[in-house]
């Protein structure tokens, strides 16, 4: 095995069990497992978050919510599927008992007459825009529209009321003012369109971790006689963003979390090198003195961004608790490391890509983007620990 995710189910546990926590007992927390659990292995964490307490879960898409299904059939655990549905998914939803978002008219036809087909009625969550852009019905004549609709259904219910924050990370954003205000009347439409959701829900991870919005969601689906939900998925896998903005204040959440994942390789080769010796593609490593290398079978291929390359983002693994720089460029399979300050390293020996001593916030730093991109991006085996 060329490396391997090492997953760690007390601390996925205890995460969840730390948002739990922060947003307190009213609120529903919906664990998002999409995108593979965010490289985690959805496989290896649906079972310990719905043994930890977790009564819903956030898939992409059909899929996903498909295979956790077949995985436990009898489990009973709610699953939301959040990232888009094509009509032609509606009977696969009916049939694998998944909870699609909906948003647009043709989207309650196509669930209408998949629920008819089969005999039973079908819960659905209405998703509103209110500044995200990307799914949503948008207030004003389409939503009215499609609050009738949903309203007149025998065939599907709207259990549940959501939006998206695009700025949670932002303590005090304006936009995320105007996105509460977007939405509070869009409930209020709904309401008076006849709906009685069971769910209101808004807010990810850096909305629970930023805490500002957390007092108004609760208030807001008590007011309507709901129950407020938060969807996080950054958090239950022991990662924050940093909250951004003119009040800068620590997040709330961040500090009871701890990273779950850890991604390992084994050196499959150690030399000696002499000073002069040049290191990786396009030759842009020269040793200034003799050197002693390890060679990994790891490169950009899995996940090891090439941006690690040392003159790039002069990225490092860890060996033995030290750090090992990475020399020269990432290639596609392999990367060189320099193992020179660390002694007895050999063939066989363990190094950690990403875990203690070199987190996915540094792999991230690296290549210019956000631990998120990282994480799904490592393409390894699983083993649970
Ligand atoms: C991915 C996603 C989330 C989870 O966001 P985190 O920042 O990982 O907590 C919540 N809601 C929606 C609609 C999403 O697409």
């Amino acid at each position: 095995m060329k490396s391997w995710i090492e997953i760690s189910s007390s601390r996925l546990a205890e995460n969840f069990r730390a948002v739990q926590a922060v947003t307190g007992n009213e609120v529903e927390v919906l664990p998002v497992i999409k995108a593979d659990a965010y490289g985690h292995g959805a496989m290896v964490c649906a079972p310990v978050l719905v043994e930890a307490g977790a009564k819903w879960l956030g898939v992409d898409d059909v899929a996903e919510g498909a295979a956790i299904r077949e995985a436990s059939p009898h489990s009973g655990t709610r699953l939301l599927v959040m990232c888009g549905m094509e009509l032609a998914d509606a009977p696969a939803m009916v049939a694998h008992g998944l909870t699609p978002v909906v948003w647009t008219q043709e989207h309650v036809a196509a669930m209408e007459r998949a629920a008819q087909a089969s005999g039973h009625p079908i819960k659905v969550h209405l998703e509103i825009e209110t500044g995200m852009g990307r799914q949503g019905v948008a207030p004003g004549e389409d939503l009215t529209r499609t609050l009738e609709r949903l309203a007149s259904s025998q065939w599907v219910r709207c259990e549940g009321i959501m939006t998206h924050l695009c700025c949670s990370e932002s303590a005090g954003a304006e936009i995320t003012e105007t996105q509460r205000e977007r939405f509070a009347a869009a409930l209020d439409q709904a309401i008076t369109a006849g709906l009685h959701p069971e769910f209101i829900h808004l807010g990810n991870t850096s909305a629970v971790d930023e805490g500002g919005t957390m007092a108004w969601i609760r208030d807001t689906a008590k007011s309507l006689g709901a129950r407020a939900m938060v969807r996080t998925g950054f958090a239950i896998y022991g990662h924050c963003l940093e909250i951004e903005g003119t009040h800068v204040h620590a997040g709330v959440l961040a500090p009871k979390l701890s990273p779950v994942l850890c991604w390992k390789t084994r050196v499959i080769g150690v030399r000696e090198v002499a000073a002069g010796a040049t290191v990786g593609y396009g030759a842009t490593f020269v040793a200034a003195q003799t050197m002693r290398l390890a060679l990994l079978p790891v490169g950009y291929a899995d996940g090891f961004r090439r941006a690690a390359s040392s003159g790039i983002g002069n990225g490092w693994v860890m060996i033995a608790g030290r750090r090992a720089p990475v020399v020269g460029r990432v290639s596609m399979n392999l990367t060189v490391v320099d193992i020179s300050g660390i002694e007895d390293v050999h063939e066989g020996m363990d190094v950690v890509l990403l875990g203690e001593g070199v987190t996915a916030e540094d792999h991230a730093r690296w290549s210019g983007t956000i631990a998120y991109d990282i994480l799904c991006g490592i393409r390894a085996n699983f083993e649970a620990r």
